[in-house]
């Protein structure tokens, strides 16, 4: 492969050959070939920064920066996506070498005070409104990145920004080295006597693998934590792991409170170098949440509702342990006994029904009954074991491409995803490039004569992320920076988390459950079953959410606290305000709160519980109209997806249910009444 044939593969406006690029040759030429990308999408913008004012306008200056960006974009996602899937060294090396160079060139388009002054030029001038909301968005995006302020101040930024990610990585470092010294040891079956076989068995290997001379070793990692929480029958283990969990990298060398403390004393120095009160503030610039207030508001209206509920919760669990010292360590291990008892619901009983191919089959059927939207195999290679191809089509008009690559291999990051591999453009010569999404899953791989059976979880798994995929090929062709996933943050969830909705629907799985062998329809006894088993506990769900929801908003709001001992006062007289349970002396949790500290999450924590709000309310509408009626489809297709940032969130959200987001959707999706 050449070059030049690498180049045509990304280029070309029809279906992008990734069987072809992930070949060893292909890949050989990605390092090249991205950094002359670059080169040109530099020298590019150099000339534009030439135009006199008077040759400005948006076609000359702001449709060339999107397409020579989109041709980067979408080699570099490409790369990025294969990192992902089908990681190697070969693929951790181009992205180790190129990804700083990518981060630096953003860095000074998103900081040239010479481009910002053009396009403020270009904005003054009679533009449609989609132009207008596609370069107001620009600005944004410029804005909060600090471009309009003055050159002294902007120095102060880049060092502040310098500083906040050597400290994000820090914080990281600290939690995994500081969860690494933690280990349990033993022998003792009897405390395992409830534990499946391969929780067991992955304890088992622990040990082996750190040569021990006990047979089982459990740690902090979330699978070995969760399995000691969920059924190990001695409370004294779990007040152990629950304590370890709670008071990771919090002193000695591993400590991360001044840590944590500098981190928010430059983000607070950032927001008023910005001109605002607080770095909540700073943030919602670019979300969907009008005020911190309102987040205030909507975290203290789900504390009250959900906090009586929760106090229920833990009067039955109390009532079923017959324990009177009942702890915070002892709420999974019952909860889980109970609901065991109580619903019988059982992953075994379940799988049959969900062979994969009837699941995707039943998937897409849905989506054809709501949106008239068709899914199109391609009978291409696949590029991965069990990947597959489609067109999507749309009342016959072409609308997109879609990858679905559902099996787990070794090579495979864990979890699953949505990506825009192209967002969808019109480049120079006027030829529209469809949109290219992916779905990544890891499901189990089938076997000699026998499918992939999944569990419910990883059903509602696959309709979460088909929801996303669904918001990017119904985007109208709109220019790429107001398609799908350019939305707010805050909202971003919500397309993607309605879906979920409808795979506990008997009127949906009924079209596509049937037993893998036998043919039958999944009988309605089980799904009501599962459907009662899922509020189960759901007042303590939400509490617990809201708990760090305040954690991570107080502490960016409220005036930060001046040394690491009243940072500690601050954090735990949060926590034991919204949690359920007392907290116990020396409690930690803000130390390995590496959502806020080294995550994308920084006052941002609200937004999970904010997108569920958005999406019970939106699926409030679906039931009215009749959850399989085109009515709905329609409408939802065209009034909340196909937008995207054409115009803000809130807005849509109003228009199409008729009233601003009702937190009693919420309570009645968790049926919690009253
Ligand atoms: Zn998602």
């Amino acid at each position: 492969m050449t070059q030049k044939e690498l180049l045509e593969l990304i280029k070309t406006p029809g279906m992008i050959d990734y069987a072809a690029l992930k070949t060893p040759e292909a890949l050989a030429l990605f390092p090249e070939t991205l950094s002359q990308l670059l080169g040109q999408a530099e020298a590019h913008f150099e000339a534009l920064l030439k135009m006199s004012d008077e040759d400005l306008d948006y076609e000359t200056f702001i449709d060339p920066f999107f397409t020579n960006d989109e041709i980067l974009n979408v080699l570099f996602k490409a790369i990025d996506s294969f990192n992902s899937t089908d990681s190697s060294d070969q693929t951790r090396k181009i992205i180790a070498d190129f990804q700083p160079k990518l981060v630096d060139y953003y860095n000074k388009v998103n900081l040239s005070g010479e481009l910002y002054q053009k396009l403020k030029h270009i904005e003054s001038q009679p533009l449609s409104a989609h132009q207008k909301r596609s370069l107001e968005l620009i600005l944004r995006g410029m804005e909060v990145a600090g471009v309009h302020l003055p050159e002294e101040k902007r120095e102060v930024l880049k060092k502040i920004n310098k500083q906040l990610s050597e400290l994000s990585e820090a914080f990281n470092n600290n939690v995994i080295d500081s969860k690494a010294e933690f280990f349990f040891e033993t022998n003792d079956e009897s405390i395992l006597s409830e534990m499946p076989e391969e929780d067991k068995q992955a304890a088992q290997k622990e040990a082996k693998q750190r040569q021990s001379k006990s047979a089982y070793v459990f740690t902090l990692s979330p699978p070995s934590y969760i399995a000691i929480m969920r059924y190990c029958n001695d409370a004294s283990v779990r007040e152990l792991f629950y304590k370890a969990n709670n008071q990771v990298a919090c002193s000695g060398k591993k400590d991360n409170r001044p840590v944590a403390l500098k981190i928010l004393k430059l983000r607070q120095e950032k927001a008023a170098l910005m001109g605002f009160k607080s770095y909540a503030e700073y943030i919602l610039q670019e979300r969907m949440a009008p005020s911190p207030e309102k987040v205030l508001e909507v975290l203290g209206a789900v504390n009250d509702r959900a906090g009586k509920e929760a106090e229920n919760n833990i009067e039955a669990l109390k009532q079923y342990a017959k324990k009177d010292d009942f702890e915070a360590w002892d709420l999974s291990y019952y909860a889980e006994k109970l609901k065991k008892e109580t619903f019988h619901v059982d992953d075994k009983a379940l799988k049959p029904y969900f062979a994969f191919g009837n699941v995707v089959e039943g998937l897409f059927k849905m989506i054809k009954t709501l949106f008239d939207v068709e899914m199109r195999p391609v009978d291409v290679p696949p590029y991965a074991p069990g990947a597959m191809t489609f067109e999507v089509y749309r009342n016959d008009e072409h609308i997109a491409y879609y990858f679905l690559d559902p099996f787990t291999r070794p090579e495979k990051r864990p979890g699953a995803w949505a990506n825009d591999i192209r967002s969808g453009y019109e480049n120079s010569k006027g030829e529209y490039h469809l949109p290219v999404v992916i779905n990544v899953c890891n499901f189990p791989q089938p076997t000699d004569g026998k499918p992939s059976l999944l569990t419910h979880r990883d059903v509602e798994t696959l309709f979460h992320e088909f929801g996303h995929a669904i918001h990017v090929m119904l985007s109208s062709r709109n220019l790429p920076n107001l398609n799908g996933f350019n939305t707010e943050w805050d909202f971003v969830e919500a397309p993607s988390q309605i879906l979920e909705n409808w795979c506990w629907e008997y009127e949906v799985l009924s079209q596509f459950a049937t037993h893998y062998q036998t043919g039958e329809v999944i009988p309605n006894e089980l799904v009501e079953n599962l459907k009662a088993s899922k509020n189960f506990m759901s007042g303590l769900f939400l509490v617990r959410q809201n708990e760090f929801g305040f954690l991570d908003y107080l502490l960016h709001h409220e005036p930060v606290p001046e040394t690491v001992a009243e940072l500690d006062q601050t954090c735990f007289e949060i926590s034991d305000r919204y949690s359920p349970f007392k907290k116990f002396d020396g409690f930690s949790m803000y130390t390995a709160f590496s959502h806020i500290f080294a995550g994308g999450y920084s006052a941002g924590y609200y937004s999970y519980v904010w997108a569920e709000i958005l999406e019970a309310d939106l699926f409030e509408k679906a039931k009215e109209l009749g959850i399989l009626s085109r009515d709905f489809g329609q409408k939802y297709a065209e009034e909340i997806l196909a937008p995207g940032s054409q115009r803000p969130p809130m807005d849509l959200f109003v228009d199409f249910t008729g009233h601003e987001p009702s937190i009693e959707a919420l309570f009645k999706k968790h049926g919690i009444v009253g």
